[in-house]
Formats: structure tokens, sequence, C-alpha cells
């Protein structure tokens, strides 16, 4: 799969309808890297723009990418797929956003064109899920005092590291 661009000149894909298809190295959405354990890898995306008969611009389409995120019971590492939904409608800076139909979500361009990365990287964060927890029971760790929690404790990534091998 091709690499996706980042810069995208919405109003000539919408007014051309364009299917952008291709990968993303996730290391470079610094936002998400913060909010996750580990990121590695790329996002697939499989993205239409188009401009719908009301003359809006839109995308929609869908991604999906693996981040790994620390089990709120076990505090141990766990791989979560994320493939979430797009459907975004491209306005101006400043524009009004109470035409749009409430299936899309509003996405600000700034003379015509997007910064794709943190468009999909928008996508990613709002997919994480609150509490990310093993489905199947995996062992809770007691918490001596509740400072407990706040402190990363130093091995974690040692020892994930190693069951990975
Ligand atoms: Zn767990």
């Amino acid at each position: 799969m091709q690499q996706l661009p980042e810069r995208v000149d919405i109003i000539r894909a919408a007014h051309e309808g364009c299917a952008l298809v291709g990968t993303m190295p996730l290391g470079q959405l610094k936002r998400l890297k913060a909010q996750v354990r580990r990121l590695s890898g790329h996002l697939t995306a499989q993205l239409t723009i188009d401009q719908d008969p009301q003359g809006i611009r839109y995308m929609h389409g869908e991604l999906s990418a693996s981040v790994v995120l620390t089990c709120q019971r076990c505090m141990e590492a766990q791989t979560v797929d994320l493939s979430p939904a797009v459907s975004v409608a491209f306005i101006e800076k400043g524009a009004p956003t109470d035409h749009l139909p409430a299936q899309y979500e509003p996405a600000i361009m700034a003379h015509g064109m997007v910064f794709l990365p943190d468009l999909l990287e928008d996508e990613l964060l709002l997919a994480l899920p609150m509490v990310p927890m093993h489905p199947l029971g995996c062992t809770p760790v007691h918490q001596e005092s509740p400072d407990a929690d706040l402190k990363p404790n130093p091995f974690a990534a040692l020892v994930s590291l190693r069951n990975n091998k």
C-alpha cells in the first residue's frame, strides 16, 4: 500500500472525487503517542473525499491501527485494535457549522487544505477506549496506597518487552 499524503487539497479532491487509500507511520502522531503505552507500525486508511448534493465537501471511510495500552485491571500491556469510521465535513475556519447534517463532524481546512496526519490522529484519539481492559479476566493489581497508582512501574516496560519476544 502506498504512503498517504500529508497535505491534501480538499477543494480539488472533492471536485474530482478521490479515493485516499494508504498507510501512515503512527510514530509521527505525537498527541496519540502521549496517550498510549507504545506506538509503532502504521495506520491504514480507506477514505473517499467527495462533494455531496448539497455541495458539502466530505471525507468518508475507515481507519485501522493497533496501539498498545495499559490494562487498567492488571496494569500489563494490552494491544487494542482501533477501527474508527470517519465521516467529516470540511469547512473554512470561522465558517458556520450549523448547516451541516448530523452525520458529519466538522473539520477545519485552511485555504482549502488540510494536514492529514492531524485529522487522522484526532479520529484515533476519539476511538481510544476510556478504560482499557483485557476482555478476558486478568489478575487485578492490588494497590498498596492510592499514590501507587500515579507512579509508573519502572520495570513495567522491561517486563512487557520480554513478554513480547
Ligand atoms: Zn489485564
